[in-house]
């Protein structure tokens, strides 16, 4: 069972992976589920014993979390106190998108814990972090954003985000959300691997900490399947099925179904492992159309996170949340600062 996890996480991140370059790696029903689960290292997904191996010499993150336990708990300083010397943009808020930490490189959407704790170093040097409620208040006029203003996020929800994100905010009192996906959560098992998924109880200890926000990425969507005769891939909730063997299509009726029970399952999971309902949905590979807009309306969410680049203007009574990467291992702390400046006054993404 244990393997089996391990190996869906890898096959999960090499499905994120492949979504971000965009170049899909091909599956569907029909593959036997030891050719799926197989780490792919023409993607830069590592070996089994190597992540067990990198775990083991992995102590980073054990000195940060014993710091952090001993301080006392956050609260968050007014934003008149986090106001930085220079205006970059006014009355925006850009997003950064970071998924997984860890001393290895799993992928290239995997950044070292020194890496991340640079860029938080360097946010609150330059930036204004504020939390996604404060940026949705201000799309809604009901919040006036700092000058250079930014909000971080966290897709997946990957255990590496409470082994070294959490311990981080905390040091630097400093608000994120994670998107998660509800079904990986609710079969968590503790093995100890790098790219293990959150548990139950990591989500409710960091959502009570205050500073820790928690958003869905669907309940079991982030999945790709068949969906047209040329048989071109895309996010599980954004299509109906193409059943190759039958050449037709799933109904609209079973679709529609499939989505809403989909979205309100996930909602439902969260509000178990928080008290509250979450109305963020993140979409998985960033893959949404008008019809998946319109079920995630009336499953209940009203505000949804995309890859789109951009940033997010106050008093705009927007419900897409535009985005930039942040958490690509290529980047620095001073790329990464140019691109919020870029993106926060409205330079195209170059
Ligand atoms: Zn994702």
């Amino acid at each position: 069972m244990k393997k089996i996890m391990f190996f869906t996480a890898i096959f999960v991140q090499a499905m994120l992976i492949a979504s971000c370059q965009r170049s899909v790696v091909v599956h569907n029903t029909a593959v036997p589920k030891t050719a799926q689960l197989q780490p792919r290292s023409d993607i830069g997904i590592i070996p089994d014993e190597a992540v067990q191996d990198i775990y083991n010499q992995d102590i980073y993150h054990k000195e940060i979390l014993e710091k952090a336990k001993k301080e006392v708990p956050h609260t968050m300083p007014s934003v008149k106190e986090r106001v930085s010397e220079n205006t970059y943009y006014k009355g925006r808020a850009v997003v950064l998108t970071y998924h997984h930490i860890s001393n290895k490189p799993v992928s290239s959407i995997t950044i070292k814990p020194e890496r991340f704790e640079k860029d938080l170093i360097m946010l609150n040097e330059n930036f204004n972090v504020i939390s996604f409620e404060e940026m949705i208040k201000s799309m809604k006029g009901e919040y006036e954003l700092p000058d250079n203003a930014v909000v971080i996020t966290f897709d997946d929800g990957y255990e590496s985000f409470y082994k070294y994100a959490y311990p981080l905010l905390k040091k630097y009192n400093t608000p994120a959300i994670n998107f998660i996906v509800t079904s990986w959560t609710e079969s968590y098992e503790a093995n100890g691997r790098d790219l293990n998924l959150l548990s139950p109880e990591q989500i409710k200890e960091m959502y009570e900490s205050g500073l820790v926000d928690i958003g869905s990425h669907t309940h079991n969507g982030h999945e790709y399947i068949i969906k047209n005769e040329k048989e071109q891939l895309g996010g599980v909730l954004a299509y109906q099925i193409f059943d190759k063997a039958t050449g037709t299509f799933e109904s609209q009726e079973t679709y529609e179904k499939r989505v809403i029970d989909d979205l309100k399952k996930s909602m439902e999971v969260i509000k178990e492992y928080t008290g509250d309902t979450t109305k963020v949905l993140c979409f998985p590979f960033g893959h949404y159309n008008s019809r998946l807009l319109k079920l995630s309306r009336e499953a209940g969410f009203e505000y949804f996170v995309t890859t789109i680049y951009g940033n997010n203007k106050e008093n705009s009574n927007k419900t897409l949340i535009w985005r930039i990467r942040s958490g690509d291992a290529k980047l620095t702390p001073e790329k990464l600062k140019e691109s919020i400046i870029n993106c926060g006054t409205g330079k195209p993404l170059s």
